[in-house]
């Protein structure tokens, strides 16, 4: 086998209620990754389960040393917060993310991570063709989901749901992960870098082998809410603001004018106005450009604390066993 000399690669696995996949996913992982030919680590990041998820890994610890990091949440955050704790450990140049269910296949990684590289990208998203889950409560609504995603916002991708990725750290740290918007990563990465910088490629995909998976179609709802977020951000990044202004400024203009021609019909032509539904209209739309344009200084207000505040954290760590991370890697 021909020696490669790859970037250094941190594994990112968000875990609830997977005691039995934890080991073999371990296995697997170091499997895949013996002839990586870099440095690397895994960041295995519980999520507050209540079964013996923390157990396994603390005996794959163990078992296979410093590669594996874990990091204890203090209650279940959800997938997006326990990656976002992953993320701010990972050491690597590159930042692998990865589910804990064995869904994924880690053999896909090394050939994902020269992929990324040959082609110049930041973010290189993998796309399941051959989906193994549910039919009509998961795959129909991810494919409507996937379409609207790329149509809305120009993000031409198949797969935003496929949680196997390959990032450059430093794109992917300049992003702050909050509510369910793990799934639209490439949305926000292309606010960072372009759309250009983001490119997708088939990987494996299993049936879930152990426990049950913790999403169902009810959370289509609140994945909908994520995206409209996630798409006004983009639009109106910097200035959200601007957006609800500037219906403001126009309602007040149209209500502006008809309360002008009222005045005018009233001193110059000297006729009555006070039962004309006109003017009931125009004082209403006076009202609605003022709550809007106030809505609008809020929301700009508001959008500078976020991002004075994206530094902080939405979780909160219980322990932390992450030893790599205070030596320095060796090159080999
Ligand atoms: N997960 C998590 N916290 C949660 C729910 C899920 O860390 O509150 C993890 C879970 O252990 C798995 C990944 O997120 O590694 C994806 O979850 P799941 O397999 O349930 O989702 P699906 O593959 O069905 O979309
Ligand atoms: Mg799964």
């Amino acid at each position: 086998m021909s020696v490669v000399n790859r970037p250094s690669l941190s594994i990112v696995v968000p875990m609830y209620r997977e005691e039995d996949s934890v080991t073999p996913l371990l296995e697997r992982v170091h499997e895949a990754m013996e002839s990586y030919g870099g440095d690397w680590e895994i960041i295995c990041v519980d999520d507050g389960s209540p079964d013996k998820t923390t157990a396994a890994l603390k005996a794959g610890r163990q078992r296979y040393g410093q590669h594996v990091n874990i990091i204890e949440l203090q209650r279940n955050f959800g997938q997006t917060a326990a990656m976002q704790a992953g993320i701010d450990a990972a050491q690597g140049e590159l930042i692998v993310t990865m589910d804990g269910d064995l869904q994924n296949d880690p053999n896909d990684i090394p050939r994902m991570v020269d992929e990324l590289q040959d082609r110049d990208l930041d973010l290189l998203q993998g796309w399941r063709q051959n989906r193994q889950d549910a039919a009509i409560s998961r795959k129909l609504p991810s494919k409507i989901a996937n379409r609207l995603i790329a149509k809305i916002t120009g993000v031409e991708l198949h797969d935003y749901g496929c949680s196997l990725k390959v990032y450059r750290a430093q794109v992917l740290k300049q992003v702050r992960l909050f509510g369910e918007m793990h799934r639209f990563i490439p949305i926000w990465v292309a606010g960072v870098t372009g759309p250009h910088r983001i490119g997708e490629t088939p990987v494996h995909h299993h049936a879930r082998q152990f426990g049950e998976s913790k999403y169902g179609i009810s959370r289509t709802v609140r994945v909908v809410i994520d995206l409209i977020s996630a798409f006004f951000f983009l639009k109106y990044r910097a200035r959200p603001g601007h957006f609800f202004g500037s219906i403001g400024l126009f309602t007040g203009a149209v209500g502006g004018m008809m309360l002008a021609w009222l005045l005018g019909v009233k001193f110059l032509l000297g006729e009555d106005i006070g039962q004309r539904p006109m003017l009931m209209m125009a004082i209403l739309l006076l009202l609605a450009a003022l709550q809007l344009i106030t809505t609008g200084v809020i929301a700009e207000m508001l959008s500078r604390i976020f991002f004075q505040a994206s530094e902080g954290r939405n979780f909160s760590i219980r322990h932390q066993t992450t030893d790599s991370l205070n030596t320095h890697w060796k090159r080999h």
